[in-house]
């Protein structure tokens, strides 16, 4: 579920890039029309835009790879501001931002019902509780240096051929 999520974002935030390069040009473009196209006004919204949509692509290809790392609020709000972001593209007649808005929004939503244990340390904290367990079950008996039988660490004859063990 969690890596469905990491690779939704990962995803949206490269299909963000062509989105921030139309932006980019858009931006451009307005600037060599001079003001008689667009006022001062339309001109700082598109840089505006072109800013924004440039820090939510490159955001969501870094939080999609530290999404196991962060905490699930974190990481989930973020999906949906990003989300935000390229839905604000739209405004300028950009399309290409529709697509990593759709994606992140998914993502949001998949990482808000992710369960709470495949997030920061968790998994690892179980690991190490398997390792003590299996320390505990290997140091808790030895073998029978006649037969080979497996005996408890404490006990002073082989159960299996009577052998003394020292
Ligand atoms: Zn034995």
């Amino acid at each position: 579920m969690l890596r469905a999520a990491m690779v939704f974002m990962i995803v949206a935030g490269i299909f963000g890039l062509p989105a921030v390069m139309c932006s980019g040009c858009m931006s451009e473009c307005g600037r060599g029309m001079g003001m008689d196209k667009l006022d001062h006004e339309g001109q700082s919204l598109i840089d505006f835009l072109y800013m924004v949509s440039l820090i939510a692509s490159f955001g969501s290809i870094i939080m999609g790879a530290l999404v196991t790392k962060l905490k699930k609020i974190t990481s989930g709000s973020a999906c949906f501001i990003f989300a935000i972001c390229f839905a604000f593209l739209l405004v300028q007649g950009n399309f290409f931002g529709l697509f990593s808005s759709i994606l992140l929004v998914i993502a949001g939503v998949m990482i808000f019902v992710a369960p709470s244990e495949q997030f920061v340390s968790a998994p690892s904290k179980s690991g190490t509780n398997v390792e003590v367990v299996e320390n505990k079950i290997t140091t808790g008996y030895k073998f029978c240096t006649e037969c080979g039988s497996k005996i408890e660490v404490n006990s002073k004859f082989c159960t299996s051929c009577g052998e003394q063990i020292e």
